[in-house]
């Protein structure tokens, strides 16, 4: 079978063997690709048997709360007992999990990473890293198709919903032939593309409008065009409104902008970074310079100093960015 030959042997192996127990161990703050993925896995390992637990360092958040099996994905703050495996879905670098990993170590002889970041630092026993996956829905969708695995309607829409989110609704440039054609399978299979779009993008609350208002006039774009920016700091709008919207979309949905910025100012005299680009440049290498990561066209980091500091030395990097040859 096509799917099952583009996965490792070793990943095959690790799930494909006596039912035990599990840990599906998710990233801080969570987002739709880490948990669809765990979610599907889990569902999969459950219905062969195993004992699973999903969970990691911070809650799903509420915007998510539609995808099945989420309420059993608990907050984990330390490991009780041993495992037979854990997996790691979407989880680059081993930080991004607030020390889970470690207890993970410790506790199981097996850990499974997969992931479709080109920054990830392979620190599972397994490791498998496809860089070309548009998200990691689309690597699981080929793992449990290796594995045989039924796919159940929820396994569907928790997969279906990865892709969706981590490609812009089929919109980025990471979308390939395959993006559509597991769309295709995971739709076949009970998820419902309408469903779905209404639970990610139609389900603001009342006053959600006027806080948008609010942060939108916030935005600013460069004299050449090329960029726009957005400081937030902390207050203007509650943070449970921020956590459900993607507010950087807004920046790069301007024509002429080549790279969007979200700057949201934290406690502790910390910024929240998001950059996104559109091709021209890698704003992975600039979160890095930053001490975060991501993808070339989608990345963040966290960086301590005032707001308007923190904006004026993202934004000087990227200018160099765009301003160097690639
Ligand atoms: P977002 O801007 O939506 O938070 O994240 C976009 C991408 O950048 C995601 O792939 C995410 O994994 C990555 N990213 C965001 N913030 C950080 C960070 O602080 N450190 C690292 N390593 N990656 C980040
Ligand atoms: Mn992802």
């Amino acid at each position: 079978m096509k799917d099952a030959l583009r996965v490792p042997g070793d990943v095959v192996a690790a799930l494909d063997r006596a039912p035990g127990r599990a840990l599906m161990l998710g990233h801080v703050h969570p987002d739709a690709d880490v948990l669809g993925t765990l979610l599907a896995i889990g569902e999969a390992l459950h219905a062969r048997g195993w004992s699973v637990l999903s969970g990691g360092p911070h809650p799903a958040p509420g915007a998510l709360s539609f995808l099945p099996g989420v309420e059993r994905y608990e907050v984990l703050k330390a490991l009780n007992g041993v495992f037979d495996v854990v997996v790691l879905t979407d989880c680059p670098n081993p930080d991004r999990t607030e020390g889970l990993i470690d207890a993970a170590k410790r506790a199981a002889p097996i850990v499974v990473n997969i992931d479709h970041h080109p920054d990830n630092r392979r620190y599972g026993t397994t490791n498998w890293i496809d860089v070309g996956a548009a998200a990691t829905g689309e690597m699981v969708y080929r793992l449990l198709s290796a594995l045989h695995a039924p796919l159940t309607p929820s396994i569907a829409t928790n997969l279906f919903t990865a892709v969706h989110t981590d490609t812009g609704s089929f919109r980025y440039s990471n979308v390939t032939p395959e993006t559509f054609e597991i769309a295709a399978a995971l739709t076949a299979a009970g998820a419902k593309p309408d469903v779905v779009s209404s639970a990610l993008y139609e389900r603001r609350a009342p006053d959600a409008l006027r806080l948008l208002s609010e942060a939108l006039g916030r935005v600013q774009v460069s004299n050449d065009g090329l960029i726009a920016w957005l400081a937030l700091p902390g207050g203007v709008v509650p943070e449970r409104f921020v956590e459900s919207e993607e507010l950087v979309n807004y920046p790069r949905s301007i024509g002429s902008v080549k790279v969007a910025c979200l700057l949201r100012e934290l406690g502790g005299g910390r910024v929240k970074v998001s950059l996104r680009a559109k091709g021209e440049v890698d704003v992975n290498k600039i979160a890095a310079a930053f001490g975060g990561g991501g993808h070339a066209n989608a990345a963040g980091c966290t960086v301590s100093g005032p707001l308007d500091a923190v904006t004026r030395q993202i934004l000087d990097a990227v200018r160099a960015a765009l301003a160097a040859p690639r």
